[in-house]
């Protein structure tokens, strides 16, 4: 059997898939709902790794909201189904 090595991965890494709060220095709206996000608001930033680089897409906080529930419902799942394995 292979060792674990290194830290343990999380399937939100910075390089992928997390979400961090910035605060918007210009006006940009949300990528999902295109609402309007001026500077100076708080917003949300979904880190996405595409392709070699890291794509930073703009969140309002309620979308941020949504996506993350949903997260926690699809990791609530998978801990689930491994409990049924072990
Ligand atoms: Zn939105």
């Amino acid at each position: 059997m292979k060792k674990r090595r290194g830290r343990t991965p999380s399937l939100l890494s910075m390089m992928n898939g997390t979400i961090s709060l910035v605060t918007a220095k210009r006006l940009c709206s949300c990528s999902r709902c295109d609402k309007k996000l001026i500077a100076g608001s708080r917003c949300a930033e979904q880190h996405v790794y595409v392709s070699g680089f890291v794509n930073r897409k703009r969140l309002c906080l309620e979308c941020a909201s949504e996506i993350i529930s949903r997260t926690q419902k699809d990791l609530d799942k998978l801990k689930k189904e491994l409990k049924c394995v072990n």
